[in-house]
């Protein structure tokens, strides 16, 4: 059986779902790099350039984590995911910087996902990434069309409020039902790309630590895209990134919902997408809304004692907030 490696990183932690089924149905065995650890991070730091932001030095780790381990690795190049809006220039050029780095890979199914012009696009991308294991374009159309199928499941349940680690139910063995409980009625929303939120090694369990403190977490990807897509507008001129779209446009839905007591941005140092985007944001809840703002910006140098005395003192100030509705902080 042929096996197909697929990295643990950048857009895996939004397509996973649909890139598995899809090699699974044409046949393939599918082999998911380990989770980012230490040594995934150091690897991938050694081989890549320094300027790079934290989420490509990890992905080069989890390339190299798959050395020898399959047939094929697949390393797509990510220029759009949307229409009209594009995906940061790193990850688009990744697959190269890799070719350029990392000089013994196995054969590389490199497909392009370029969705600005029309999201059909994304079968011309099945029908290319299916030809490398089979010339049946039928059987490749089907397997696009199952998982397909299964991903916007996956993203109709997200969207219902339910956290991506809770759909795949791997918060070490805890049940859902666990998993969801909350002892608080605080609710914090926590934005960044879906390879800082859901990668609990870069993020230092970000989300496992709000909900051990009993609050619920409410991520973009719960919020309606085209909503967002909508609300962006009122900007002079539409946001180039697709992230910036889904952050800002997210962020006024956030406000206007309301039931939000809290909003943690997490970054990455580098990130020039980030370094206007979150601006921006910022300014629009510290303009129109009271609710509190934290920025973690986070490298491979980061130190968990920091990072959590930072978190500890915004979650005691959004709890003494709710006991002293006066108590305005600083954080602010
Ligand atoms: S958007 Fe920022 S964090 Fe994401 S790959 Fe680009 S530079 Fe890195």
């Amino acid at each position: 059986m042929v096996k197909v490696g697929i990295p643990r990183g950048l857009y895996y932690y939004k397509y996973s779902t649909l890139w598995e089924n899809f090699f699974t149905e044409l046949g393939a065995e599918i082999v998911i790099s380990d989770k980012t650890n230490k040594n995934i991070l150091l690897e991938g730091a050694s081989k890549c350039v320094s300027e790079a932001c934290l989420p490509i030095k990890a992905y080069y780790g989890h390339v190299i984590n798959l050395l020898g381990k399959a047939d094929y690795i697949f390393l797509p190049r990510l220029t759009s995911i949307s229409q009209k809006q594009y995906i940061c220039p790193e990850v688009a050029g990744v697959q190269d910087m890799i070719r350029n780095s990392v000089k013994v890979l196995p054969r590389i199914i490199d497909t392009e996902i370029n969705l600005r012009k029309s999201e059909k696009n994304s079968w011309k991308a099945a029908l290319y990434t299916g030809g490398f294991l089979t010339n049946d374009k039928e059987k490749i159309k089907n397997a696009y069309k199952n998982a397909l199928g299964a991903y916007r499941n996956e993203r109709q349940v997200m969207k219902s409020g339910v956290l991506m680690d809770e759909f795949k139910q791997e918060i070490g063995s805890m049940p859902l039902r666990v998993i969801q409980k909350r002892s608080t009625n605080i609710t914090v929303a926590v934005l960044g790309h879906c390879y800082t939120v859901y990668d609990t090694f870069i993020n230092m369990e970000l989300i496992r630590k709000l909900k051990d403190y009993g609050i619920g977490v409410v991520t973009l990807d719960m919020l309606d895209y085209q909503e967002s897509k909508q609300r962006s507008r009122e900007l002079d001129k539409m946001l180039f990134w697709d992230y910036g779209t889904r952050a800002y446009g997210g962020t006024i839905q956030l406000i206007e919902n309301g039931g939000i007591d809290g909003v943690i941005a997490i970054t990455s140092f580098g990130c020039g997408v980030d370094s206007f985007v979150i601006e921006l944001v910022e300014k629009k809840i510290r303009s129109e809304s009271d609710i509190p703002f934290m920025k973690l910006v986070l490298d491979e140098h980061s130190a968990e004692a920091g990072f959590c005395t930072r978190l500890e003192a915004f979650v005691d100030m959004i709890i003494r907030r709710g006991s002293y509705e006066n108590n305005v902080s600083s954080f602010r």
